[in-house]
C-alpha cells in the first residue's frame, strides 16, 4: 500500500447517515449534557459505567485521525475543554475517569463520527482485557 493509500484508508469518507450525524441534525433525540458552538455531549445509550458520556465535535470528522489532522485549533480546543468541564460537572474528575476514542476496525469503532467516551463513577479496572 502506498503512503497516500494508507492515509486515505485511515480516514474513511464521512457517512452522513451515521447515527451521530442524525443526532446533530436533530433527527434522533439524545440525552444532552453539554453543547457549545463546536461540541455536543450526551449520555451513552448503553452505559458501561455510572458516568458514560460521549463528546463529539459538530464538524464532520470520521475518527481521531481525521480530527487530529484536519480540525481547526478552535474545534480541537473546544472538544478537550468540554471533556474537562463535563468531567468536573459529572463529579468524576477527582476520583478519576477514563477517556476512550475507538478508531477504525481494530479499535472497535462502531459509529464513524469522531467521539470521546468519558467513563467514570467506579474503579474501571485494567485498561484492556488480556486475550492470551
Ligand atoms: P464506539 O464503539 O466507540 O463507536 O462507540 C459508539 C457508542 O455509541 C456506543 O457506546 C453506543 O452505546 C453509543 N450509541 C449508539 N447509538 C447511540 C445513541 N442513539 N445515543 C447515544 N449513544 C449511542
Amino acid at each position: 500500500m502506498t503512503q497516500q493509500a494508507a492515509e486515505t484508508a485511515a480516514i474513511p469518507a464521512y457517512d452522513d447517515n451515521n447515527i451521530f450525524a442524525k443526532i446533530l441534525r436533530g433527527e434522533i433525540p439524545c440525552d444532552k449534557v453539554y453543547e457549545d458552538d463546536h461540541v455536543l455531549a450526551f449520555n451513552d445509550i448503553s452505559p458501561q459505567a455510572p458516568v458514560h458520556v460521549l463528546v463529539i465535535p459538530k464538524g464532520k470528522y470520521t475518527n481521531v485521525t481525521d480530527f487530529g489532522e484536519n480540525a481547526p485549533p478552535a474545534e480541537v480546543a473546544a472538544l478537550w475543554r468540554a471533556v474537562a468541564q463535563i468531567s468536573q460537572e459529572k463529579g468524576v474528575a477527582a476520583d478519576g475517569f477514563r477517556t476512550i476514542a475507538n478508531t477504525n476496525a481494530n479499535g472497535g469503532q462502531e459509529v464513524p463520527h469522531f467521539h470521546v467516551h468519558i467513563l467514570g463513577g467506579r474503579p474501571l479496572g485494567p485498561m484492556l482485557t488480556r486475550r492470551d
